[in-house]
C-alpha cells in the first residue's frame, strides 16, 4: 500500500519548503497542488479572460495539461510555467478561480491521479479533508499572518519579484478569507490533523516534528 502524507495550510505558512524536505528525506513524490490551481490562473490570462469568463475558465481546467517533472519543474501544455505562476498577477486570481466548482472538481481529479499508485506527500488547502482523505498521515501548518508575510516577502526578493511587504500582506489575508469560507474544499482545522504552528520554529525544526510523527 502507498505512503500518504497530506499537508493542509494558508499561504506562506511553510508547507511547501517542508514538502519539498519529506519527499526528499522519506522519499516521497512531492505534489503541490496550489500549483495546478495558479497553472489554471495563467492559462485564464493567458487567453484575456477574466474573473467574469466563468464557462470559459471551467473549460480550459478542463484542457489545458499540467505536469510536474522529476527536476521540480511545472509545465502547462508542455511548455515550463514554474516562475510564471508565481507572478503578482496570478497570485491575485488564483484564490477567486480556485473557488469555481467546477475548476476544482477538474483540479482534485487530476491531483488524485498525480498520487495514484506513488507514496506522495501533497500540500494545499483540502488535502487532508477532499483530496485524499484516507493519508496516512495528515497535518495542519499554521503561522501567524505577520510571519507568513514576512517569509514570502524574503521569498519574492530572492525571486526578484516586485511586491511590497503591505501587498503581500494583504494579498495572503484576501486568500486567507477566501481559502476558510468556499462552498468545497476550504481550508478548515479537524481532529484527525496534527496541528504545528511553526511561528516560531525552524523549518528543520517542523520537518523533525513531522518526522517523528510519521515514525511513531
Ligand atoms: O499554495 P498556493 O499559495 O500556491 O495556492 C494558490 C491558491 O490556490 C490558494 O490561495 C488557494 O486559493 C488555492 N488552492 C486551493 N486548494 C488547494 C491548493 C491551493 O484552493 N488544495
Amino acid at each position: 500500500m502507498s505512503k500518504i502524507v497530506a499537508i493542509d495550510g494558508p499561504a506562506g505558512s511553510g508547507k511547501g519548503t517542508v514538502a519539498e524536505i519529506l519527499s526528499e528525506k522519506c522519499n516521497l513524490i512531492n505534489i503541490d497542488t496550489g500549483a495546478t490551481y495558479r497553472c489554471v490562473a495563467l492559462a485564464a490570462l493567458n487567453n484575456n479572460l477574466t474573473l467574469d469568463n466563468v464557462d470559459e475558465i471551467v473549460e480550459l481546467s478542463g484542457k489545458i495539461k499540467i505536469e510536474f517533472t522529476p527536476d521540480k519543474r511545472v509545465l502547462l501544455d508542455n511548455k515550463d510555467v514554474t516562475d510564471a505562476i508565481r507572478s503578482k498577477e496570478v497570485t491575485s486570481i488564483v484564490s477567486p478561480i480556485s473557488s469555481i466548482l467546477k475548476v476544482r472538481e477538474n483540479m482534485v481529479k487530476l491531483q488524485r491521479e498525480m498520487a495514484k499508485n506513488y507514496d506522495v506527500v501533497m500540500e494545499g488547502r483540502d488535502i487532508t479533508t477532499v483530496v485524499l482523505p484516507n493519508a496516512n498521515y495528515k497535518f495542519y501548518l499554521d503561522a501567524t499572518l505577520e510571519e507568513r508575510a514576512n517569509r514570502r516577502y524574503k521569498q519574492y526578493q530572492e525571486k526578484g519579484i516586485d511586491m511590497t511587504l503591505e501587498e503581500i500582506k494583504e494579498n495572503i489575508s484576501k486568500r486567507d478569507y477566501n481559502d476558510m469560507h468556499k462552498e468545497v474544499g476550504s481550508l478548515i482545522r479537524t481532529d484527525e490533523q496534527v496541528y504545528i504552528d511553526s511561528t516560531n520554529m525552524t523549518i528543520e525544526e517542523v520537518v523533525n516534528k513531522m518526522i517523528e510523527v510519521i515514525e511513531e
